[in-house]
């Protein structure tokens, strides 16, 4: 997940409300994400757009699912990486980066620290979906700075592909720099393989709003999760103890993902664009 949406300006989908992130002028690419407290999930919930059920009919042989930081393949598709496991789909997981930057200026663990707990955190996360057993491959990545190295990301995704293969990334106008960054870079590299991109958002659901006309939603198909599945993924979830909950009681050490954040992320169904 991580600290801080997009800026606005980037064109698509249209430009953030002003106020409706909060980010400080001057803030540092990295700090931590918005202001607000972004659209209640009451609002979501009273929402009935139809979507159609996502097909899991035919499933692939294979799917790799991108995450731009350590939790976003748990609050993203953690439910739907369950029921794909139990159809048999031999699941990989590209960890874009470390997450090293969700607590800039901690006075309680370095960013060196913080990557080697979010690593340990993303692997008890998979173990508790059932995917203890997944190739993890790290690209890397500076947390952060993942713009403008789309095509590096590219070259290490593209060998993962096939084309009878899916590719699970963040939303490529999910408003926050990495996520949309590695959006751009997976569709560069399923388009090189021939595999079918699957974009999941996370961010989208704090700045947009229901029936916004910025979101894409004639894409959005819904994944609704069997009761095991939502216990698993809130299990997941409480694997980021770094993200959930306070470091201490330091300012910079505050929890990035607050109840009002994860009421969103832990609905009984995923939602993705096709
Ligand atoms: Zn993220």
């Amino acid at each position: 997940m991580q600290q801080r949406p997009a800026e606005a300006g980037h064109g698509e989908p249209g430009p953030i409300p002003p106020g409706d992130v909060g980010l400080a002028p001057g803030t540092a690419p990295t700090d931590r994400p918005f202001s607000t407290a972004g659209t209640p999930e009451s609002a979501w919930r009273d929402w009935r757009p139809g979507w159609a059920e996502f097909d899991l009919t035919n499933p692939p042989r294979g799917v790799v699912v991108v995450a731009p930081h350590p939790d976003d393949e748990v609050l993203g598709v953690g439910g739907l990486l369950v029921l794909l496991r139990s159809l048999g789909v031999t699941i990989s997981v590209v960890a874009v980066t470390d997450g090293d930057a969700s607590h800039p200026g901690s006075p309680t663990l370095s960013a060196a620290e913080l990557a080697r707990r979010r690593i340990a955190e993303q692997h008890a996360a998979l173990v508790v979906l059932g995917l203890g057993d997944v190739e993890v491959h790290r690209a890397g990545l500076g947390d952060g700075r993942v713009a403008g190295h789309e095509e590096t990301l590219a070259a290490q995704v593209e060998p993962l592909l096939t084309p009878d293969c899916w590719i699970l990334t963040t939303y490529r106008h999910d408003r926050h720099p990495d996520h949309e960054a590695t959006g751009r870079a997976a569709a560069l590299a399923a388009g090189e393989a021939g595999s079918r991109l699957i974009e999941y958002p996370v961010w989208t659901w704090h700045w947009a709003v229901p029936d916004d006309p910025r979101v894409p939603w004639s894409r959005a198909r819904t994944v609704p999760l069997p009761v095991a599945a939502q216990q698993a993924k809130r299990q997941a979830v409480e694997c980021y103890r770094s993200q959930i909950a306070p470091l201490s009681d330091h300012p910079a050490d505050t929890a990035v993902l607050t109840p009002e954040i994860l009421a969103r992320l832990l609905r009984p169904a995923e939602t993705v664009f096709v």
